[in-house]
């Protein structure tokens, strides 16, 4: 809000509190309205006795705040795109949002957003992840041998073969097989992650 439309609610809040209501209306310039003519000629006066500040005009602070938000948003994305880490996550969901990718989701229990949000920045408690920390010293599968990373748990490994086809069902009603765990997070569908959440559940994998 401009200073002079400040100025103009106060005056208005005045009167009102006095009883008397104002009402804006269109009205024709230069046609002898009173009231009109003497607001152009204290315009004319007052353009004429004060003069405008060459190198500092003023501008109300909203304005200001919005160029500020749209250089930050812009900074922001560059640095993102650039970052030295996440680079699967960059890969995943360009570009970033402002709003956090839950914000659009429906009510669900804490356990749903912690699963699909280590899932979604890949720091999900898998084999390969623990040996990364120092919280195992092998990354393999203990059945396949192979590395055991969230694609091996919920795209390949057979101790889940009876919970992934439930899960495969479910994805295949959006997505045309063949799929990957990228992909399917990619999509951000509640009935997707719902599917992924009760996979982990019903398999007992704790990410
Ligand atoms: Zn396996």
């Amino acid at each position: 809000m401009g200073k002079l439309e400040m100025e103009i609610k106060k005056l208005m809040f005045q009167l009102e509190i006095d009883g008397i209501s104002v009402r804006f209306i269109w009205v024709r310039s230069h046609r002898g309205i009173e009231g009109n003519d003497i607001a152009d000629f204290n315009a004319k006066i007052a353009a004429l006795e004060v003069p405008l500040p060459e190198a500092t005009p003023w501008f109300p602070p909203t304005d200001l705040k919005k160029k500020i938000a749209a250089e930050l948003t812009k900074q922001w994305r560059v640095e993102h795109e650039n970052y030295h880490a996440g680079q699967r996550y960059v890969r995943m969901f360009p570009p970033p949002r402002l709003s956090a990718w839950f914000s659009n989701m429906p009510l669900r229990p804490k356990m749903f957003f912690k699963i699909i949000s280590r899932l979604r920045t890949g720091h999900c408690c898998t084999k390969k992840y623990l040996l990364r920390i120092g919280k195992t010293d092998s990354e393999l599968c203990e059945l396949c041998s192979v590395t055991e990373d969230e694609q091996h748990i919920f795209m390949e490994c057979p101790r889940f073969n009876i919970t992934r086809e439930k899960l495969f069902e479910e994805v295949s009603k959006s997505v045309a097989q063949p799929f990957n765990l990228e992909l399917i997070l990619q999509l951000q569908d509640v009935t997707i992650y719902d599917a992924i959440v009760k996979f982990c559940e019903d398999s007992d994998v704790t990410l």
